[in-house]
């Protein structure tokens, strides 16, 4: 059985590979662990098992198999739009009317919600007229980094598989294998940071930072306590225009949220989340998370960058 293909998650993969094979089959599945934990490993695997014709599912060799590993699987559907920073709830009122036309050539037909924490309040109610009614072909598989930014309503009605840290030593010898040239220091080093989560461990190896350098920035003056990077951060900003403050303040907001999750002593964050978490004190993480808040609700009230920047390096500083 080729759940095998997922690192670690020994229980998980087991229960699932037997209700499969029992034909034990949930119409929801939230699939929930941070980024680089194998969410979308573990959904391409589920959908195999679902739509797989042979013995052992998922065999990897039929053709349904095949075709979901190749994308080409017409009842393996996805719903997004990497463009858009909420998936546009069209997408998800055309998926839900989608979802009643019959399967086109299996007993099931299976929708993908790659970021289903960023669905927003609108789309997560449209999905809550199919979760209450689903047509018994459909499954939905949501993926999220953050389920706690469901509505519990949404989550309540989903079996969810929740993607656990790997052991050190399973996960440095995966690294091991993937980065045969690398020093040992750099991948135990790699292994520590990464939280235990493979694809986090990847990254950090591959040098594949995420952040632009006003984040980097934000994290080095807040995290560190230093009010130089602060002010280098966020004086350029003055300058901008308002959607790419907005996106920017945002993105601190976020890393300032899972910080903060990460205290509460959650792992679903990344590694740029727990260093900030290292380095400051919930009560103090609330207080960013509120100046922040306010920033971005002056920005879209039309107060200049200029403004909003200088009310937050007041502010921050302060903390
Ligand atoms: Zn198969």
């Amino acid at each position: 059985m080729f759940f095998e293909t997922l690192l670690g998650n020994e229980q998980l993969k087991k229960n699932l590979a037997r209700s499969v094979s029992a034909g034990h089959i949930s119409h929801f599945y939230l699939i929930s662990g941070p980024e680089g934990s194998g969410k979308h490993t573990l959904a391409r695997l589920l959908a195999a098992a679902i739509l797989c014709r042979g013995e052992q599912k998922p065999c990897m060799s039929c053709p349904a198999c095949r075709k979901v590993m190749a994308d080409a699987h017409p009842d393996f559907i996805t719903v997004d739009d990497p463009e858009k920073k909420t998936v546009p709830v069209d997408l998800i009122r055309q998926a839900r009317a989608d979802m009643y036309i019959q399967p086109n050539e299996s007993d099931y037909k299976i929708y993908l919600f790659p970021r289903a924490q960023d669905m927003g309040l609108p789309g997560q109610n449209a999905l809550l007229k199919v979760l209450e009614e689903p047509p018994k072909y459909g499954v939905f598989l949501l993926l999220a980094d953050n389920p706690n930014k469901l509505l519990p309503t949404v989550r309540s009605r989903c079996t969810e598989l929740k993607l656990l840290p790997l052991p050190e030593d399973a996960l440095l010898a995966r690294l091991q294998k993937e980065f045969p040239n690398a020093q040992q220091e750099d991948l135990l080093a790699a292994v520590s940071r990464s939280g235990g989560f493979l694809g986090q461990a990847i990254q950090l190896l591959e040098g594949g930072e995420t952040i632009g350098p006003q984040t980097a920035l934000f994290l080095q003056g807040l995290g560190g306590k230093d009010a130089m990077a602060l002010l280098q951060a966020l004086v350029p900003m003055e300058k901008w225009k308002r959607e790419a403050l907005s996106d920017t303040l945002n993105e601190w907001l976020e890393l300032t949220e899972n910080a903060l999750f990460c205290r509460s002593g959650m792992d679903t964050v990344s590694p740029h989340a727990r260093e900030l978490a290292a380095g400051r004190t919930s009560k103090e993480l609330h207080q960013v998370t509120r100046h922040l808040q306010k920033a971005i609700q002056y920005t879209q009230a039309n107060v200049s960058p200029a403004a909003v920047c200088g009310y937050l390096e007041w502010e921050l500083q302060n903390i």
